[in-house]
């Protein structure tokens, strides 16, 4: 019952939830993914981290009641120190871990993530606030920003973040691990379903699309791709992950030319033949509101 509510909660990423949230009863579950770079998994954002004699690079960080939790996990694969932490965006399942990592490590970002933490404001999805957030106080900004992208040479690996500027949001990182064939998608990429796309930060169905088109012909095959939420996935998942978001844009878009309103594209179902991805966060009908915002320019 616990697990249920807490991988609801992951997939609804939500304030409310987050607060219902029993920190204490979660449990940080780590997994080797290849090599030096593990995977690991609480409430909030899936974290990636390389591990090696540089010191140790996190990508995103989670809630702050599981820094701990978070670090006591890493010390029993490495006793080196975090040194940088890498912000795939401006989530707060994925930051809210900040102020404790910021103080121990460098914490890294695109730019667009530390305007959006500094500004605080709403996390909203169509007409619903999903999460108030708060300005983030001046010494809990990541001390170091970039605008298109930036390498880390750590750990025998070149350690590649990559910013795709409209896909989850205008934020997104893409964190590239070469030696060891694995990529860490940020929310760009999520199993649960219809994603989450941040129309009111940036973010858009197109840019998702094209970023993947543009990356997965670069990636060899037997990547491994660590998600924003869900499990460890293959190309395969990914690609599968692409053609949906193509076949369901390309749905509206045919119902909108015959002139159908977002009510009838509910009521007459047009996402059922992608039935298999309505989640309980995103389920079928808000996905055709994200599409149908997005291709009308609606703004929610
Ligand atoms: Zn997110």
């Amino acid at each position: 019952m616990r697990k249920g509510l807490v991988v609801l909660c992951v997939a609804m990423a939500a304030s409310l939830c987050a607060a219902q949230t029993d920190f204490s009863k979660v449990q940080v579950k780590m997994q080797k993914v290849s090599g030096n770079v593990y995977m690991l998994q609480g409430a909030g954002g899936n974290i990636t981290a390389s591990v090696g004699d540089d010191g140790i690079v996190m990508v995103d960080d989670e809630f702050m009641p599981l820094a701990e939790k978070i670090q006591a996990e890493l010390k029993t694969v490495s006793d080196k120190p975090v040194k940088f932490v890498i912000i795939t965006h401006y989530h707060f399942d994925h930051t809210s871990g900040d102020p404790y990592w910021g103080k121990i490590a460098t914490l890294i970002a695109q730019e667009n993530v530390r305007k959006r933490l500094a500004e605080g404001g709403p996390t909203g999805y169509i007409t619903k606030v999903i999460h108030e957030n708060k300005p983030a106080a001046p010494d809990m900004l990541p001390q170091m920003t970039f605008t298109k992208e930036v390498d880390l040479h750590m750990n025998g690996d070149d350690i590649k973040v990559v910013h795709y500027p409209h896909a989850h949001t205008d934020g997104d990182s893409v964190v590239f691990f070469p030696k060891e064939h694995v990529v860490a998608t940020g929310d760009t990429f999520v199993t649960y379903g219809f994603p989450f796309i941040d129309l009111n930060a940036g973010g858009s169905v197109e840019g998702t699309i094209a970023e993947f088109k543009s990356m997965i012909p670069k990636l060899p095959a037997d990547v491994k791709i660590i998600p924003g939420h869900g499990h460890l996935s293959t190309l395969q998942d990914l690609k599968d992950y692409v053609t949906m978001l193509e076949q369901t844009r390309a749905a509206v878009q045919k119902a909108i030319k015959e002139g159908k309103t977002v009510e009838q594209m509910k009521q007459e179902k047009i996402m059922e033949p992608w039935q298999k991805w309505s989640g309980s966060f995103i389920n079928s009908d808000a996905w055709i509101d994200t599409l149908y915002n997005e291709l009308t320019g609606k703004k929610s």
